[in-house]
């Protein structure tokens, strides 16, 4: 199988799978560098994935479907471009012959979902859409600071070799703040010069893995306590893990 990560706009992935015959494309915000890659390559295209409502993920599907006759699936509880298969949390979908499980992992939006498939060549794959990042984590547009940390707490729970695609290339800037929730972490410093290496290149930082966003990542790290001492630093009040969590994303917002 092979994982490709399509740019768009100026931060977004879209991210494309595929066994040499058939593909399935997570959040296409835009038709086209779909398109042209699927005709570059000669594949058909299968399943359109949708991990919540916010444009930048949305607004190629529907031209993608009428191009393809792909199948789309997303989130039951969110609004996308009709008509999509609507997926709740522990529901599977099959595409490319693989079964997808349904996360939900409100918080960035209130009906965010995540795809995971257990074994792609050997190891999990993640799409997780805006809740985490490499570094980071989503904006809290819709939902609580106790539902994304709940949401986090499940993505933190799959297998450590769990490769995560996320849907921006937000890396870079969220190490800077990562680095200043965390100056004495080591494997974030580590970290920050290999991502640093690969935009050089012109290279995506991505996909991540679970274990490496448990070791360098504040919001998966929230309850370590060099965060947790940083931010009470700060924001004295926090006086429960769920005020530490909102705390931090509160600071990342004004970084
Ligand atoms: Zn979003
Ligand atoms: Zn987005």
């Amino acid at each position: 199988m092979n994982i490709i990560a399509l740019p768009a706009f100026s931060d977004n992935y879209i991210w494309l799978l595929h066994d040499g015959r058939r593909a399935l494309v997570v959040d296409p915000g835009d038709a086209q560098p779909v398109l042209k890659a699927l005709h570059s390559t000669g594949l058909d295209l299968e399943a359109i994935l949708v991990t919540h409502h916010h444009p930048d993920h949305t607004a190629g599907v529907s031209e993608l479907r009428e191009a393809t006759g792909a199948t789309v699936w997303g989130p039951a509880r969110e609004a996308i471009p009709e008509p999509f298969i609507p997926l709740d949390d522990g529901d599977t979908v099959t595409a490319l012959g693989v079964g997808w499980s349904v996360l939900d992992v409100p918080g960035h939006t209130a009906g965010h979902i995540a795809f995971w498939a257990s074994d792609i060549d050997g190891a999990p794959l993640l799409f997780c859409g805006d809740t985490l990042f490499s570094g980071g984590c989503g904006r809290l547009f819709e939902g609580t600071p106790a539902q994304m940390l709940a949401s986090l707490d499940r993505l933190a729970a799959l297998p450590p070799e769990t490769r995560v695609c996320c849907a921006h290339e937000y890396t870079l800037s969220n190490l800077r703040f990562a680095a200043a929730v965390e100056p004495g972490n080591a494997a974030l410093t580590d970290y920050t010069r290999h991502c640093e290496a690969l935009r050089k290149q012109g290279q995506p930082t991505l996909p991540t893995t679970i274990g490496t966003e448990r070791a360098i990542n504040p919001f998966l790290r929230s309850r370590e306590p060099e965060v947790v001492q940083a931010v009470l630093a700060r924001t004295a009040s926090a006086r429960d893990e769920v005020a530490v969590f909102a705390a931090l994303r509160e600071w990342k917002n004004h970084f």
